[in-house]
């Protein structure tokens, strides 16, 4: 997500924190450096030049001197960009809510009423989805798969061709829910006909929350889209997709905050878990690579169901910390989106220089230990010790899980580091983990990632 803005970013702070005198030579590259990312990033050239002319100036004001300077110039880079981020807005759920998806084709309506579902259902709403979208064929068969797969009833009918009659059609059913997900038609282009369809359906299903869907690749043209529905409708926010597949997503953010639409959520993948809440600032500290503890705790807080917890903290309390639980463990991180989106959210380790492929092939890893699991016996799950002893059972076991015994050696070497860090840290995490835990394992996981 905006890598190259990111390093470029996390490059030009270090540079003025690590310049022993600011001379004209460095500003000018330095803002050189600004510029072209910025701009490759797709934010407005007039925008850019902007900041970019105000950081100069006050980089070669002569009235300010030594580190208040090197802190002046580093606080105004970031008011400047988060200045450029507008402001967010969090949603705040009502007894009942009803939150209509619009957009234009395949900018993601769809896969995000899914990704909504699953953030919503992880905080205990009763939710459902309502499909309105009766343009094309496939729309409510897509609609119907994605909540099946999240339990989620769908309402749809592929065969009537008026959202309204839909709508009418399942009403009294919908009352049942405390949160109702509208997927609407979108078109290939901003049309007459698409406004008044969905105002008509606004006025008759009477969202509490209205949301554009945009994909970031649209870039700079997101504002002209955002006018256009913000004039038609009372639109509540925005929700920028496929932030994982453009580096130009400055151009989308940006355009927004220009005409004041505030971003809610930002989709970055096709997954249900890949849905991120919109911050502006922790969001900046990413861009900073100062990490965003928030942000990681609060996916790891969602994900991991409360009862598992307790009885993994049960099990550690009587020393037993099984290859079983180390599964719930491997699953539920599955659940929190890939190792790269996870390490990039971790304070310190967002700096650390991961080798290329090696997040890969940690997932890979994973999903290997996960078939090595299922193809174990009761017996073997709870004392892995005596694989170790009979290589047969090692054998057996590679050949049921389609890997080798080298992967099931890393297998329990791991298990036991990890029972034995679990152990170490079990005191503390009844309590909750503090800031300088969590550095203190980032470091420790970004060894371990390394070998
Ligand atoms: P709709 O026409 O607006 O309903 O769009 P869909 O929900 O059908 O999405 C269109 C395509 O974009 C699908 O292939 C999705 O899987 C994909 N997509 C949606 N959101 C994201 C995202 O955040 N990241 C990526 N990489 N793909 C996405
Ligand atoms: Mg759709």
């Amino acid at each position: 997500m905006l890598e190259k803005l990111s390093e470029t970013l996390k490059k030009t702070t270090d540079k003025i924190a690590n310049a022993i005198f600011l001379d004209k030579n460095l500003v000018d590259s330095i803002v050189k450096d600004l510029q072209r990312a910025l701009i490759e990033a797709d934010v407005n050239v007039s925008l850019v030049l902007e900041i970019t002319q105000k950081i100069k100036k006050a980089a070669l004001d002569e009235r300010i001197k030594g580190i208040e300077k090197k802190e002046h110039i580093i606080k105004l880079l970031h008011d400047e960009l988060l200045n450029l981020l507008g402001e967010g807005r969090s949603i705040e759920l009502q007894k009942s809510n009803t939150f209509m998806m619009l957009g234009l084709y395949g900018q993601g309506k769809t896969t995000t009423i899914s990704k909504l579902a699953s953030y919503y259902a992880k905080r205990g709403s009763k939710i459902c989805a309502v499909g309105l979208d009766v343009h094309r064929p496939a729309a409510s068969e897509q609609l119907k798969q994605l909540c099946d797969k999240l339990n989620i009833p769908a309402f749809v009918d592929a065969t009537e061709k008026d959202p309204k009659k839909i709508w009418k059609k399942y009403e009294s059913e919908l009352k049942k829910y405390n949160l109702i997900l509208v997927d609407t038609a979108g078109r290939d282009a901003l049309s007459e006909d698409l406004i008044k369809e969905i105002k008509d359906i606004a006025k008759l299903v009477k969202p509490t929350e209205t949301f554009l869907v945009m994909s970031a690749d649209v870039g700079q043209a997101a504002k002209k889209q955002a006018q256009t529905f913000k004039s038609a409708l009372d639109i509540t926010g925005v929700i920028i997709t496929k932030m994982d597949s453009t580096a130009k997503a400055g151009g989308a953010l940006t355009a927004c905050a220009e005409v004041k639409a505030p971003i809610i959520f930002i989709g970055t993948g096709e997954k249900p878990a890949d849905l991120e809440t919109f911050d502006p600032e922790s969001f900046l500290s990413r861009l900073l690579g100062m990490g965003d503890l928030k942000a990681l705790m609060e996916k790891i807080q969602s994900v991991v169901n409360k009862d598992d917890a307790e009885k993994t903290q049960q099990k550690l309390k009587e020393g037993k910390f099984t290859l079983r639980d180390l599964q719930v463990q491997l699953e539920s991180m599955e659940g929190l989106g890939s190792m790269d989106k996870i390490i990039s959210m971790i304070p310190g380790l967002g700096k650390a220089k991961i080798p290329e492929g090696a997040l890969d092939s940690q997932q890979e890893k994973l999903k290997k230990w996960k078939h090595v699991i299922s193809s174990m016996t009761q017996e073997e799950v709870e004392n892995p010790e005596i694989l170790e002893k009979q290589t047969s059972r090692m054998q057996r076991i590679a050949k049921g899980s389609g890997t080798n015994t080298g992967d099931i050696r890393a297998l329990i070497k791991q298990w036991k580091m990890l029972n034995d860090m679990i152990k170490s840290q079990s005191s503390i995490s009844e309590k909750g983990m503090d800031q300088k835990t969590m550095m203190k394992l980032a470091k420790k996981y970004a060894k371990k990632i390394r070998m």
